[in-house]
């Protein structure tokens, strides 16, 4: 339970304060790194302390404490990826039990629903998040769980989190939603009525590409208790050096948000006056206005190339300061082709039908200067119009 003292403060504030440090009689400013896996206990049965680090360890309850307050929810429970904290939530429930989920979703977690908890008897049906009635309308006998994130995963679609929990509320239908792509910063999912919020702390949290952890945050007492256990049961925890990393990251998480936002909202308008560029997709482009309380447009954008497969290969490997690669959210810009990279495990025709084309392109804006980043692009796209018309030969 986060205590009332940290519920009065400011986001900023809790960034750097809501992970309590430990008091071991060091008066240690930051949080220490323990990394003990046993304790010393006063007689045999006694759980007053810390027993076990499966069970809790001081460093990840100080990163729990911090997601909880920055999330605004009343409990948090620290992974060892996005996928494990994703792992605890499908094993909620059981077999025969129904999910809807946005169909431009995060490749990772398509294939940990299609290809590991299908075996285990549960369905899953996809459907496109930006009309809520498309999950009223899916709602089957035993469904269970609204899986979202918003904004999705390339496509940058947005999702209206309070209709949905609108929705589910009386079919008592959980909602969950992936706040990675916006973080706490920008949008609150708990605030919104949403039941569980999840995190890849591999990305924004942590922000600086340098660990590996997951996250979920929920109010009420009874869902926390059950995703308790099975982090416990199962184990995919986070280890102390991991959650020292993430809490040490978060500190800065406003500061870096304020810059990823700033940066991608040039490089999106940039895009727009490109004649090798279809389209362009960045939530708030072109004035319309964001949901869900969001406070900024996030550090995603996307696009699609007007070149043959082989061109936008070409471009991607044309810049510099953009590291070709996966993943996102850290201080570094990075570019990645989904057909090829993120999204390559999902089958070609499935990927085209939503959206995800091979002209398509994704950049993790990070908090370079932004005239190094807009000359890094411009490179880029001399390259592909001297590729383009190669191809043409
Ligand atoms: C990366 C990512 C995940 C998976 O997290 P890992 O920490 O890599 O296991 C889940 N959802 C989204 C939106 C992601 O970007």
């Amino acid at each position: 339970m986060v205590n009332n003292k940290s519920k009065n403060k400011r986001f900023e504030t809790l960034a750097i304060h809501g992970g309590v440090v430990p008091e071991d009689g060091t008066h240690s400013v930051t949080t220490p790194i323990y990394p003990s896996s046993t304790y010393r206990v006063a007689y045999p049965g006694d759980e007053s302390g810390y027993v076990y680090s499966r069970w809790s360890n001081p460093t990840r309850l100080a990163l729990e404490k911090a997601l909880a307050a920055l999330e605004n929810g009343n409990y948090a429970y620290a992974f060892s990826s996005g996928l494990a904290a994703l792992d605890a939530i499908i094993k909620l429930l059981k077999p025969g039990d129904h999910v809807v989920v946005v169909d431009d979703i995060y490749g990772g977690s398509m294939r940990q629903f299609e290809q590991s908890a299908r075996n285990f008897g549960i369905e899953f049906s996809y459907v496109d998040g930006r009309n809520p009635d498309n999950f009223k309308n899916a709602i089957q006998e035993h469904t269970k769980l609204f899986w979202i994130e918003t904004p999705t995963n390339p496509l940058l679609h947005l999702v209206d989190i309070a209709a949905l929990a609108h929705i589910a509320e009386p079919h008592d239908i959980l909602v969950g939603v992936d706040n990675t792509f916006a973080t706490p910063f920008i949008q609150r999912p708990l605030e919104l009525g949403a039941d569980i919020v999840l995190h890849s702390a591999s990305k924004y949290l942590g922000g600086h590409c340098d660990v590996i952890a997951g996250a979920l945050v929920v109010r009420d007492e009874q869902l926390a208790e059950r995703i308790r256990f099975n982090q416990y049961a199962i184990g995919g925890m986070l280890g102390p050096f991991e959650s020292w990393l993430v809490l040490r990251g978060m500190k800065t998480l406003s500061l870096r948000m304020e810059r990823h936002a700033a940066n991608a909202a040039r490089i999106a308008e940039y895009l727009k006056t490109v004649d090798m560029v279809e389209t362009v997709y960045f939530p708030g482009i072109d004035g319309k206005p964001l949901p869900n309380g969001m406070t900024l447009p996030g550090g995603m954008v996307s696009f699609t190339l007007k070149a043959d497969f082989e061109s936008v290969r070409q471009f991607v490997m044309a810049t510099d300061i953009f590291i070709l690669a996966e993943s996102l959210g850290g201080v570094e810009s990075l570019i990645n082709h989904p057909a090829s990279m993120t999204h390559a495990s999902i089958p070609k025709d499935v990927r085209e039908q939503h959206g995800i084309s091979d002209g398509l392109i994704r950049l993790s804006v990070g908090i370079e200067h932004i005239d190094d980043l807009l000359a890094d692009l411009a490179f880029a796209f001399q390259t592909l119009r001297k590729a383009v018309s190669s191809t043409k030969q």
